[in-house]
């Protein structure tokens, strides 16, 4: 079996497409299939290396691996529609010898005109036929005028064509209601998309096509294709589309939509892979967490549901925090080190251990890995300046005791060796003050802030040095 992800290269990867690409994946994996990397750039105004480059690299980071692909080989490439165009008018001419294609002359003008009568009538569009018929004085007339022409399939009336889609079921066209002839070829001499996909699905031995719900008005006119050019077609599975939580087709306005700004932000691939298989399908004990493999061992294509999945942001960023407080403490790490850079700290200058233990201690807040600069600084920073609340527990008159026995005891009797032990107990003795009251203003005083990690794990990751500073600090700000 083999299954295929076909994207345009014309901007970055959707994360709509991105779903397709993920979906693609899993059942290639349950079903044992080959996976093609098929890029569709026929486009050749808008296509680009760059985007190529990028929705590669996007697709990698989530670890989709391809059998064959522009930059795997494999047997039935090239794998760049742009490479392929010789391919392509074989196909042509035999259709034009047929005459199941023919030339047309229209210009893009009369077109527009013609679609413009119909929208004005209210009907739909549908391609007349203008030049089905003409004869070869017609043609020479049209070239004559410096017309360049398009080829159009020609469609033959009174077909049904029965998709028997493995999500959605059966769904059934007639061919008078598919828009008229359409183009297959611009009078650029580039193919257009509906006509060589399912040359390229043939020929690239694809038995599932597994694709958005967008495509499946396209597929009888692919499928009519097929049987002008007698070539198989193959069994598709249409994936029910992905909407916004307005129900609006998912766009910029909701939220991020390209997998680049997801990596960006610092969503973990195993969790936007996991979301993404979620979407539209449901684990039968209701669990949403769950590692690849068990997801290809439970997923079933024709379990995926046929009705419209809705984006849920919220429930993203949830499975993300799940999966940054469960993965790895070193990757975890590693990967934080950027954001932090980027916030002007040097993280080179800390010992790994103490690095990892502090990550570990705040990952527990963080959403997404760049979370991480508004946790953690506060083990990074020399100082740190109390906020509104905490300004406002520092400035009473218990607090400013607690204030001067701790830099009393920092400055004094306690060491780097025995503060992290002693320093709360000891400013509780001395104070004679206990819950609230004495936690309240000690956590104000060393982090500047009442929320936060624990203090017993959080004191000794600080540190002697920058414990002693923070009190004088404080001291200088209150207690002076
Ligand atoms: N290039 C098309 C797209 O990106 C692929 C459609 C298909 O899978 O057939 O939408």
């Amino acid at each position: 079996m083999r299954v295929r992800f076909a994207p345009s290269p014309t901007g970055f990867l959707h994360i709509g497409n991105a779903r397709t690409a993920v979906c693609n994946y899993v059942l290639a994996k349950k079903m044992g299939a080959a996976y093609v990397l098929r890029i569709e750039d026929t486009d050749m105004e808008r296509s680009s290396r760059e985007s190529e480059q990028s929705i590669l690299e996007d697709l990698r980071w989530m670890g989709i691996n391809w059998d064959e692909g522009p930059d795997a080989g494999g047997g039935c490439g090239p794998y760049r529609q742009s490479e392929r165009f010789d391919i392509y008018k074989r196909y042509t001419d035999a259709l034009l010898e047929q005459g199941k294609a023919y030339h047309c002359y229209c210009s893009q003008e009369e077109l527009d005109d013609m679609r413009k009568a119909a929208s004005d009538a209210g009907r739909p569009f549908t391609y007349p036929g203008t030049c089905r018929n003409l004869s070869a004085a017609d043609r020479k007339k049209f070239e004559d005028q410096g017309r360049k022409p398009t080829v159009r399939f020609r469609v033959p009336d009174g077909q049904t064509i029965t998709v028997n889609d493995l999500i959605k079921g059966r769904v059934v066209f007639e061919s008078e209601n598919i828009g008229g002839d359409f183009i297959i070829v611009r009078s650029d001499g580039t193919p257009i998309y509906n006509y060589i996909v399912i040359i390229d699905d043939t020929l690239m031995k694809i038995t599932h096509v597994i694709r958005g719900e967008d495509h499946l008005p396209n597929t009888p006119k692919q499928v009519l294709i097929a049987r002008a050019l007698g070539l198989p077609v193959p069994e598709y599975a249409h994936l029910a589309l992905v909407l916004g939580p307005d129900r609006a087709k998912l766009s910029k306005r909701h939220g991020i939509t390209s997998v680049e700004m997801y990596r960006k932000e610092g969503y973990l691939p195993e969790a936007l892979v996991n979301y993404l298989c979620m979407l539209g399908w449901a684990t039968e004990s209701g669990e949403d967490i769950l590692p690849f493999d068990e997801i290809v061992r439970q997923i079933e294509m024709q379990n995926l549901a046929r009705s419209a999945a809705v984006f849920d942001f919220v429930k993203l960023r949830w499975m993300n925090a799940n999966y940054i407080r469960s993965a790895d403490l070193a990757r975890i790490t590693d990967l934080c080190v950027p954001y932090l850079r980027e916030a002007g700290f040097d993280t080179d200058s800390y010992p790994r251990p103490w690095f990892e233990r502090v990550i570990d201690l705040v990952r527990g807040n963080c959403e997404v890995l760049s979370d991480i600069t508004k946790h953690a600084p506060l083990f990074l920073r020399e100082i740190m300046e109390p906020n509104e609340e905490a300004d406002a527990i520092l400035r009473e008159e218990d607090s400013r005791k607690i204030i001067a026995e701790a830099k009393r005891l920092l400055e004094t009797d306690l060491s780097e060796e025995n503060f992290a032990a002693e320093l709360v107990n000891r400013i509780k003795a001395a104070t004679g003050l206990k819950g609230k009251k004495l936690f309240h203003p000690v956590r104000a005083l060393f982090t500047g802030s009442l929320a936060g990690p624990e203090l017993d794990q959080a004191i000794p990751l600080i540190g002697y040095e920058r414990c002693r500073a923070r009190a004088e600090f404080m001291y200088g700000k209150y207690a002076g």
